[in-house]
């Protein structure tokens, strides 16, 4: 095995050739070339733009890590020397900037400085590493994407998930929870049909206004009555569109939705309660036909298995020590990592890489005094959005190494 690879040199290299969901070619042209280097069997091209790397070092489990590639339409504003200034076309034609604004670039950064160390140490682990470098998370799309192309059938069954996600923790730190972690996430864009008519003569209309209206008000209830105060729930209607013009009563009403869940009975006992009341009220109102209701993005609760926590973070402490492990709460982000873990019914163990600059919080060890800083930094997804590349690197590598040799024993 040749030398290390200059780990800071590539995440500048990636931070600054972003690329949209579907289109990570470059990064997985590189991520695919540097893998062949360390001797792992890569194959990609596995659901689109995503790449499976598979090393086997013997008998024993297979045991998964993952990293997600896409960037964001983002117009960086960081005023880094390495900052993207680059633009392309995303998948509805608009031209958009484009930057890694969820750090997705640490993540790939990270997975391949660890594939490099599991490829240089076969004699410290047994069993089959999975690397899965995925597409089109921002969009929900990419572990569905690879699911379906056969991922588990083609690669093998894992025993486990395990993966990262940066965010504004001190850099150094990472984030563990067992349970629900990231909030399952649904959008429904709605259609409720009226008839249209002249404002003057609402007796021969049906008014989509009023009843799309009517709908909104009946769906505050659904958090408010249906659901246990001991569960959380987020139901928002971020848009509402119906209408022209003050004496046209349109024939139509657009709803959008977005829905936020940490566990899939309560979410189930939401859509339901959702269906009901867009239906009850069409029909209250007497629409001349049903109304549409599309889920048009949907992920899962990233839930953390109790067990595989327990037995990760017991490596996680001896590596880092207790001290540098906090648990974050849940997060009401989502993820689409929980689905790789749902589709094969094998644990999952996604955690929190700190990658905000340790010196804004410095002497802070309570991880409630933690969260006034946290809020004021940029988190994912901002403009400003810039992990310290150290030691954020070296924690993240070591952190996939740590949890991949824990469920990689050497056996005799
Ligand atoms: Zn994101
Ligand atoms: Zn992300």
């Amino acid at each position: 095995m040749g030398t290390s690879i200059d780990l800071s040199g590539i995440y500048q290299d990636l931070h600054q050739h972003p690329e949209l969901s579907l289109q990570e070619t470059r990064t997985a042209g590189l991520v695919a070339g540097h893998l062949e280097d360390f001797g792992y069997e890569v194959t990609p091209g596995v659901g689109g733009t995503g790449v499976v790397a598979v090393l086997r070092n013997g008998a024993g489990p297979v045991v998964l890590l993952r990293a997600d590639m896409d960037a964001l339409p983002v117009k960086e504003d960081t005023g880094l020397p390495y900052a993207s200034t680059v633009r392309a076309t995303d998948h509805l034609g608009y031209e958009v900037p484009v930057m890694h604004a969820c750090g997705h670039d640490v993540h790939v950064t990270c997975l391949l400085g660890a594939a490099q160390a599991l490829a240089s140490s076969k004699s410290a682990w047994q069993g089959t590493l999975l690397l899965v470098f995925q597409p089109a998370e921002e969009l929900g799309q990419g572990a569905q994407a690879m699911i379906d192309d056969g991922l588990y059938q083609r690669f093998g069954v894992p025993v486990v998930v395990l993966g990262q996600h940066v965010a504004p923790l001190p850099a150094g730190m990472i984030g563990l929870r067992a349970g629900p972690s990231f909030a399952g996430s649904d959008t429904l864009h709605v259609v409720m049909h009226g008839r249209g008519a002249h404002g003057s003569r609402p007796e021969v209309s049906v008014d989509p206004v009023v009843m799309a209206a009517a709908t909104v008000m009946r769906l505050q209830t659904v958090v408010s009555r249906e659901v246990a105060g001991t569960d959380t729930v987020v139901l928002t209607i971020g848009a509402l569109r119906a209408g022209t013009k003050e004496n046209i009563i349109p024939d139509r009403a657009d709803l959008q939705l977005t829905i936020r869940t940490f566990d899939t009975h309560v979410r189930e006992t939401v859509m339901n309660a959702i269906d009901r009341i867009i239906n009850g009220e069409a029909a209250t109102a007497g629409a001349p036909k049903p109304p549409e209701i599309e889920n048009t993005m949907s992920f899962p609760a990233v839930v953390n298995d109790l067990q595989a926590v327990a037995h990760t973070r017991a490596a996680f402490d001896e590596e880092f020590g207790a001290d540098r492990i906090l648990d974050p709460g849940p997060v009401t982000g989502s993820e689409d990592v929980g689905l790789l873990a749902m589709a094969a019914d094998i644990p999952c163990v996604y955690w929190l890489l700190g990658g905000a600059d340790p010196q804004a919080f410095a002497g802070l060890t309570d991880f409630k005094a933690m969260e006034k800083i946290v809020a004021r930094l940029p988190s994912n997804h901002s403009p400003h959005f810039a992990p310290v590349i150290e030691p954020t690197l070296h924690t993240g590598v070591t952190a996939l190494i740590t949890a991949a040799r824990a469920w990689l024993p050497v056996t005799s």
